[in-house]
Order: C-alpha cells, then sequence, then structure tokens
C-alpha cells in the first residue's frame, strides 16, 4: 500500500493495487473507474478522471509508471480519497509497489499510426509520424534555468524520466492556491523555481522537460494500449495530449493494430 497527500487538493489517500481481469481500472469508493481518455473530466494543472460522481486527480504519474512498466490490463486501482498521493513530485515511487505485483501481463497490441497527425493548441504542437515508437519532448520558459530543454527516448529509455519531479514557480503559487490548486506542494513534492533559480538541487539539469515526459506517458497511457508512432511535442500541457489522445481515437477509430 502506498499513501500520502495529494498535491492539489491536499487530501491524504491510500492506494493499494489488486490483480484482476479486465482493463486497468480505478476504484473509488464503490465506483470503477477505466484509466481510459473517455474518463478524463479535466486538464487544468493536472489530469482528472471521473465517472459516475467520483472523481480522481493527478492520476498521470502513476499511470506513466504503468507505461514505462508495460501494463496495460488485469489491475484494479483502489484510492481512498479524490486524488493520487504526490509523493515525491515523480513517478518513481510507483515502480516498487508494481514490481511487487510480480510479471506484466502480456503485452497487447499497439495503436500503430498509420499517417501523420498534427495538433496545435495556442503555443503549444504536437506531431505524430508513422514509425518506431518515439518520444521526443520541448519546452521553453523564460528563466535562466529552465531556458530551452530537449529530451528524446524510445521505449527502452523511458524509465529514465521516471524520477523526474514536478515543477513550478513561486509567483504562480498563491494564483492556483486561490483557484484550489496546489494547496498541498512544498518542497519535497515538487522543484519550486524563484525568479534565479531553483530552491532546491535538481536530480539532471533538465529535470523539468523530463518531467513533461512523465506526464506525457501518463496521458498517452490513457489511449489504453501503447503507441506506435514517432511523437514530438512541444510546451505540452495535460490539455493538449488528453486533446490529441481524444483526435487519434476520432480520426483513426478503426484502430490498426501491430504485433
Ligand atoms: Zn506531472
Amino acid at each position: 500500500m502506498i499513501k500520502g497527500y495529494g498535491l492539489h487538493t491536499g487530501v491524504f489517500s491510500e492506494v493499494r493495487f489488486h490483480l484482476d481481469e479486465g482493463p486497468v481500472r480505478f476504484r473509488r469508493a464503490k465506483v470503477e473507474i477505466e484509466a481510459h481518455v473517455s474518463n478524463v473530466i479535466s486538464t487544468e494543472r493536472c489530469t482528472v478522471l471521473g465517472k459516475s460522481g467520483e472523481t480522481l486527480a493527478v492520476v498521470e504519474h502513476l499511470l506513466a509508471a504503468l507505461h514505462v512498466r508495460g501494463w496495460w490490463k488485469n489491475l484494479v486501482i483502489e484510492v481512498s480519497d479524490k486524488e493520487i498521493p504526490i509523493l515525491d513530485g515523480s513517478a518513481q515511487g510507483w515502480l516498487e509497489p508494481l514490481a511487487d505485483l510480480g510479471k506484466a501481463p502480456e503485452f497487447p497490441k499497439a495503436f500503430n499510426l498509420t499517417k501523420p497527425f498534427e495538433l496545435t493548441i495556442e503555443q503549444s504542437s504536437l506531431k505524430a509520424n508513422p514509425g518506431h515508437a518515439q518520444l521526443k519532448v520541448e519546452i521553453a520558459f523564460d528563466h535562466p534555468m529552465i531556458g530551452e530543454q530537449i529530451w528524446s527516448g524510445e521505449p527502452a529509455s523511458y524509465h529514465e524520466v521516471l524520477d523526474a519531479r514536478t515543477f513550478g514557480f513561486l509567483h504562480e503559487l498563491e494564483y492556483l492556491r486561490e483557484k484550489g490548486l496546489a494547496s498541498h506542494a512544498s518542497l519535497e513534492n515538487a522543484i519550486v523555481f524563484d525568479e534565479k533559480g531553483a530552491l532546491q538541487a535538481l536530480r539532471y539539469a533538465n529535470e523539468p522537460v523530463r518531467h513533461k515526459a512523465v506526464d506525457a506517458l501518463g496521458d498517452l497511457y490513457l489511449l489504453g494500449k501503447p503507441l506506435c508512432a514517432s511523437l514530438n511535442i512541444v510546451r505540452g500541457s495535460h490539455h493538449l495530449h488528453i486533446a490529441f489522445v481524444r483526435e487519434l481515437l476520432k480520426q483513426f477509430g478503426t484502430i490498426h493494430e501491430t504485433a
């Protein structure tokens, strides 16, 4: 069992994993919410799932860990309150409990992209091209310690980003708290940048872009199967990732599967 505080709502919740036939789904109270894009109800600052009056926020880091572990079915994730614990702000805390479950079920067939696809929302864009699965993430922040950063990798190297922590800016904190977000943000669970630098030591010089890759892997997991495509995400956001997965299912409704 893993427990801890949620970053945004501040609730303390406990998470238990149960092996069970069927899709990967969360259980909140008596409601089961499948880890699927059709259940996304908000993408403001984090990805929130909801069904039948129950909601679950900040699912993306746990889903990124499942993505990297290649775990796509036969799992119930029971959560005692409305937000997944933020832990240290990264996805690495989920690896051990997932490893304790044993071998992941057989890898599902991938969603094979058959033609180029592009989505742009304001400053952010996502380009997908047919080909081997790979991910390239780019960010640009007008901040002396961030600037322009790029991370790219293939499924075999996706695990390298899992310990990259979420980040935020000191000057945004008040605004977020007014909106009822980031109520439990602290130096224990997020990298905080002030005007000059970070308030704590970074794990990697490009930790922010690595964390963006974590968020992308978590959101892309909501496609329900691995995506076989070459992706380039520039200034990504949960909103962009989820819009992409929705469009993908809409435009390529007939799923082209590949072994
Ligand atoms: Zn994140």
